[in-house]
């Protein structure tokens, strides 16, 4: 295909809209599918560049999922049939055990700032220099500490092969992502980190890995003890073969990615913490741990989450807004832990299945639904 001429970027929203229809050859069924979902252009346009429409997901609910002995109905996007089924069944059956228990932890987020060949002995510089380091920070990061949150540490690795000097700065972010926040610290303390420190900035930006502030869930459920005894085989079978652990991780996250997604959360960010997390021992492993005690099956899942409730297009997108509404306009650190629950209940669910009748009957059931709709 021709690059268009004049470029996307220099065009309004509805002229690309209307390149987009003429260069992907829609049919009218498509034009007419296309322009219905487009009525926000104007909100595409300021959220992305070279906007030229809305690429709708179908947004679902997972009813009756009781966590803390709250009950959660839960705003799900996701292209995936049996996600949503899947987690309302396992929401019921745990609802009879009391549902889940669930937390995180303070939402600390770390920024980088890498320096090249260093000064000789930066821990001793750093210490010579640590209180008015700290004291620059901390006026960088003035609302978040009338927020609350704001710095939590400053410390340094040494990456010796490469001659590297890794500053790091943790910051609680309180109910965002941080990553604006932390880009900008990270940029606005460099030259004072050379200073102190010695070296070249290399590169200035925050770190996605979220394993400062993880979430956890637990469940205890009653089932039949001949399946639990499967589901325990088969959660320490994505422990012991990663390729196992990684269609494990797969699905849940089939339920966290999706509730990332219907409140605007960053979900590349999300899922790239949580697979590094998943692979910290060395080895790919299931998140999720299932064992057998006495008459129940309990499971218990631990991942880091940076789901976000302000900030980023999580304040921008109406519906992102709703699906938080639905949850009861959260906080950063509720809504980590109802994604947590909701990871172990997707878990407890496809497990269930694949010790049982398998995963394909009710796949394909909704499979020809779905075949039929576009038949
Ligand atoms: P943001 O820039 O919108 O900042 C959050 C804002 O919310 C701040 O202005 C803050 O003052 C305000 N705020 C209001 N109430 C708050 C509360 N209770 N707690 C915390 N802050 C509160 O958003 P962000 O979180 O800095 O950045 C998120 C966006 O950055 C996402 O769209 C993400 O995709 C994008 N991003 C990501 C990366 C990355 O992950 N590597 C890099 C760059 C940008």
């Amino acid at each position: 295909m021709e690059k268009p001429s004049p470029p996307l970027r220099k065009r309004p929203v509805v002229d690309r809209r209307a390149w987009w229809l003429s260069a992907s050859s829609a049919t009218e069924a498509q034009t007419r599918f296309f322009e219905g979902t487009g009525a926000d252009l104007e909100l595409a346009d300021t959220l992305v560049e070279n906007a030229v429409g809305w690429m709708p997901i179908p947004l679902g609910v997972a009813s009756g999922l009781l966590v803390n002995g709250i009950n959660y109905e839960v705003p799900l996007a996701t292209e995936e049939p049996s996600v949503i089924a899947a987690v309302s069944y396992a929401a019921s059956v745990a609802a009879r055990t009391g549902g889940f228990t669930a937390g995180a932890a303070a939402p600390i987020m770390r920024a980088q700032v890498f320096l090249e060949h260093p000064g000789a002995e930066a821990a001793a510089r750093l210490e010579a220099s640590r209180t008015a380091l700290e004291a620059e920070a901390r006026t960088h990061l003035a609302s978040m500490e009338r927020r609350g949150g704001g710095l939590r540490g400053l410390s340094l690795a040494h990456l010796t092969d490469l001659d590297v000097l890794v500053v790091r700065l943790d910051v609680d972010v309180r109910d965002a992502m941080g990553a604006n926040l932390l880009n900008t610290l990270a940029e606005a303390m460099t030259p004072s980190l050379e200073k102190a420190l010695g070296g070249k900035k290399l590169l200035a930006i925050l770190s996605n890995d979220a394993s400062l502030r993880p979430a956890w869930a637990e469940v205890k459920l009653s089932v039949d003890p001949e399946r639990a005894r499967r589901i325990a085989l088969a959660s320490a079978v994505a422990q012991a073969d990663p390729q196992r652990a990684v269609t494990h991780n797969k699905g849940i996250m089939n339920g966290i990615t999706a509730l990332a997604l219907a409140t605007g959360n960053d979900t590349r960010a999300l899922e790239a913490a949580v697979h590094s997390f998943a692979a910290s021992s060395g080895t790919y492993r299931g998140l999720s741990r299932w064992t057998v005690e006495g008459e129940f099956l309990k499971g218990r899942l631990e991942i880091p989450l940076a789901l976000a409730t302000v900030g980023g297009s999580v304040g921008i997108h109406p519906t992102a807004r709703m699906a938080l509404q639905l949850l009861g306009s959260p906080d950063s650190p509720t809504l980590c832990s109802v994604a947590a629950a909701l990871g172990l209940a997707q878990n407890f669910a496809a497990l269930n299945a694949l010790t049982g009748e398998g995963i394909q009957k009710g796949h394909m059931a909704l499979h020809q639904r779905r075949t039929g709709a576009t038949a």
